[in-house]
């Protein structure tokens, strides 16, 4: 824990007290300490996938509730969670959804300068795993949400908050979520506070992971004619994807639809032939793109390397999707939230998001947050205390233009 040191009037600490900051009104020293010490209590509660997002869930509860809003956690698997809070307003428009996610990768193997999940504080940053992925901006929406609820604001709509589990690992918190959405009202639009730099996306590309996997005969090594090897099938197969080009038209906004071949593995022994082999394909796909068609273009492949040598064999599955996002940069939404921010542009991003998964929801789907992208998943991971309450008072103008 980082210690605190009080300039003038020391604030109130006390576990439920009030910190009235109206919208607009200059930030006090109580609301930046505040601030701080959530994105602090977010990383050192380290929510990788070995540990589980419970920790942060509860964190994110325990600050909301201090400015009386209820939440829910929804667990599974012991340690995995969401959490998610609707601050109803009794109002007539329609939600507006904070989408955030609980979880961080690993650390990583390269040394770290600060320790991953101490949230050290220094030059006006705060360092650790998930400072800016994304518990900068989990920290900016429930500031921002407070501070509104605190103001004595009156909303005309509800404002939903939703921390996701899984969002680097399978997505499995945001599908959850949509799977309840029956819960929920209807929503006006969604923004995920992802550290976009604040810069406003609006689409990237989809995810297509898959395995390929040869199966052979095992032998042994010194008489490999009475095996089929596995590793020779999969040459078959690479030198087939070396010609093979996804059938796909670039988009103006996210270029190319991309293929690389980033994992092999095969083979036991130097003197046993393989039985296995297995490649692991990254496939970064385009909106209007089919990831079946991507499939079945495959076991086209393999069916006609069959047909050459009947010993072949292979198959194909799916590791991970996520589907592209692409909202219309045109729609009200967006040009609502252009004003709200005072910015013009929308632009595209080449990292994948649960966005696609809450643009089932049937709203447009902002992409927006403090912090750098490209610090994201690398060691010496920071964020910008300067650069979170400016998404604190961005959030805020959002949330009224929406919902006053
Ligand atoms: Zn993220």
């Amino acid at each position: 824990m980082t210690p605190i040191i009080w300039v003038g009037e020391k604030p109130p600490v006390k576990p439920g007290a009030k910190y009235y900051n109206p919208p607009g009104q200059a930030w006090g020293l109580n609301e930046v300490l505040l601030m701080k010490e959530l994105l602090t209590k977010l990383v050192q509660a380290e929510s990788t996938p070995q540990k589980g997002e419970l920790g942060v869930a509860e964190v994110i509860s325990a600050e909301l509730s201090r400015s009386g809003i209820d939440s829910r956690i929804d667990t599974w698997d012991q340690t995995r969670a969401n959490i998610i809070a609707q601050v109803q307003s009794g109002g007539h428009k329609g939600a507006l959804l904070f989408a955030c996610h609980l979880d961080v990768v690993g650390p990583g193997e390269a040394k770290w300068e600060k320790p991953p999940f101490g949230a050290a504080q220094s030059d006006g940053k705060i360092y650790g795993r998930g400072s800016a992925d994304m518990k900068g901006g989990i920290t900016a929406a429930v500031t921002a949400i407070r501070q509104i609820i605190d103001s004595g604001t009156k909303l005309q709509g509800d404002i939903v908050f939703v921390g996701a589990g899984g969002e680097e690992t399978d997505s499995c918190g945001a599908k959850r979520f949509i799977n309840e959405s029956s819960r929920l009202p209807d929503f006006i639009g969604v923004v995920i506070p992802e550290p976009t730099d604040f810069a406003i996306v609006t689409a990237h590309r989809g995810m297509l992971w898959l395995e390929v996997s040869t199966k052979g005969k095992a032998a042994h090594g010194s008489t490999p004619q009475l095996g089929v090897n596995a590793i020779t099938s999969m040459r078959s197969v690479l030198d087939e994807l070396e010609d093979y080009k996804i059938p796909a038209e670039p988009h103006k906004l996210l270029g190319e639809c991309s293929m690389s071949v980033n994992t092999i593995t095969g083979g036991e022994a130097l003197n046993v032939v393989p039985d296995k082999c297995s490649i692991g394909i990254d496939i970064r796909t385009l909106p209007e793109q089919n990831h079946q068609d991507i499939i079945t273009d495959l076991e086209k492949i393999f069916a006609k390397l069959k047909s050459e040598n009947p010993r072949f064999d292979a198959e194909v599955s799916v590791v991970r999707q996520v589907q592209p996002l692409e909202t219309d940069c045109g729609c009200d939404f967006v040009k609502d939230f252009c004003s709200a921010v005072e910015i013009n542009e929308t632009t595209a991003v080449g990292f994948t998001t649960d966005g696609p998964h809450f643009a089932l929801l049937g709203a447009p789907v902002v992409i927006f947050g403090p912090g750098k992208p490209h610090l994201c998943h690398k060691p010496n991971e920071y964020i910008e205390i300067s650069d979170m309450e400016k998404a604190v008072e961005l959030y805020k103008n959002i949330i009224l233009k929406f919902l006053s």
